[in-house]
């Protein structure tokens, strides 16, 4: 059975921060990846919020960046999809392809997906006005027209930020009121460049080259309507990617590993770093700093041990 001090499973920028900071401390450790390197910067056209790139930068080139620093290192890489984790008292076992691996510890960096609403020209127009982040987007509609769809807290949370930005929010969400904490409730209902659409889904996103309107359907007349705007922020729910997760693994409600500010989880030697932990701020700027927290957490325990 092939053995490591450490595993990291994702390679997105959580891991490969992880993966530098292991490789710097001496650990023998392996990374897996299912895809390729990068994670989800690989979807973004461009980031500007990540600090040492005034001009922006491309989510492929900073994922090359990143790859290209850390392979400057030497550690196994392996390209697989992980399919289940097996803690256990001294090793817990990472298991690929039917291979088990024997490792102390684990990093887990294996990110998220957005959950789709699954209407026409949602995949086509993605960066092109469909949105699944405000943070990374909001700036793009300074004083321009926006739909948020959606009726959680994300979707609050998020409207509310970006109200500061554009001129006209419409709070799309298929119920007759929103599921998100009154306190987000109450702050929307009184800011008057939200304005809400309830009972309503989308249909569809109309665009060519790039989002002009949405197309919504009101739920209980089966109208149709048109809300010109020229972006849609979509926060209908994350996939934390979780097949894999030993069952005594502690999470939040929404599927996320709840982690200790050192990013371990409720498994002694078992970290958690990036998008997958339950924290606010999903950003590639907090996922390396998770990964370099974790790693070295998890350096500390190995020296312990
Ligand atoms: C369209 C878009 C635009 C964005 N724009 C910005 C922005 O402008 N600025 C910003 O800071 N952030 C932005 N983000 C968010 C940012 O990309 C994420 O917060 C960040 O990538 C999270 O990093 P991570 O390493 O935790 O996870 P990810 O980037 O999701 O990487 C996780 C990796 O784990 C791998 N993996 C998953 N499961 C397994 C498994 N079972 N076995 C092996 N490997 C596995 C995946 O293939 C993936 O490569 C954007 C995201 C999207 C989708």
């Amino acid at each position: 059975m092939r053995s490591y001090d450490a595993v990291v499973i994702g390679g997105g920028p959580a891991g490969m921060a992880a993966a530098l900071y292991l490789a710097r401390a001496g650990v023998h450790f392996l990374v897996v990846e299912k895809l390729s390197h990068g994670g989800q910067m690989l979807l973004t056209d461009e980031l500007e919020n990540f600090p040492g790139f005034p001009d922006g930068v491309k989510g492929y080139e900073l994922a090359d960046r990143m790859d290209e620093h850390v392979k400057q290192y030497e550690f196994d890489h392996h390209y697989d999809e992980v399919q289940k984790v097996i803690p256990g008292e001294e090793f817990h076992e990472v298991v690929i392809d039917g291979e088990h691996i024997k490792t102390r510890v684990i990093i887990i960096a294996s990110g998220v997906t957005f959950r789709k609403l699954k209407v026409p020209n949602e995949e086509k127009l993605l960066g092109r006005g469909v949105s699944y982040c405000a943070l990374c987007d909001g700036n793009f509609f300074k004083g321009k027209k926006v739909a948020v769809i959606g009726g959680g807290n994300s979707a609050l949370e998020e409207s509310i930020y970006l109200s500061r930005l554009v001129k006209k929010l419409y709070l799309v969400h298929r119920r007759g009121e929103f599921r998100a904490d009154k306190v987000y409730q109450d702050k929307c209902l009184a800011n008057p460049v939200i304005e809400p659409v309830l009972n309503a889904v989308v249909s569809k996103i109309i665009g060519d080259d790039e989002v002009v309107g949405v197309e919504t359907r009101n739920t209980e007349t089966g109208e149709y309507s048109i809300l010109d705007v020229d972006g849609v922020f979509i926060f209908v729910g994350y996939n934390a990617v979780c097949s894999f997760f030993p069952e005594n693994l502690a999470l939040d409600q929404y599927g996320f590993i709840k982690t200790t500010c050192e990013m371990e989880s409720s498994i002694p030697g078992i970290y958690a770093a990036g998008d997958i932990r339950s924290k606010k701020c999903r950003q590639v700027v907090t996922a390396v700093g998770d990964g370099a927290t974790a790693a070295t957490a998890a350096f500390a325990y190995l020296e312990h041990k």
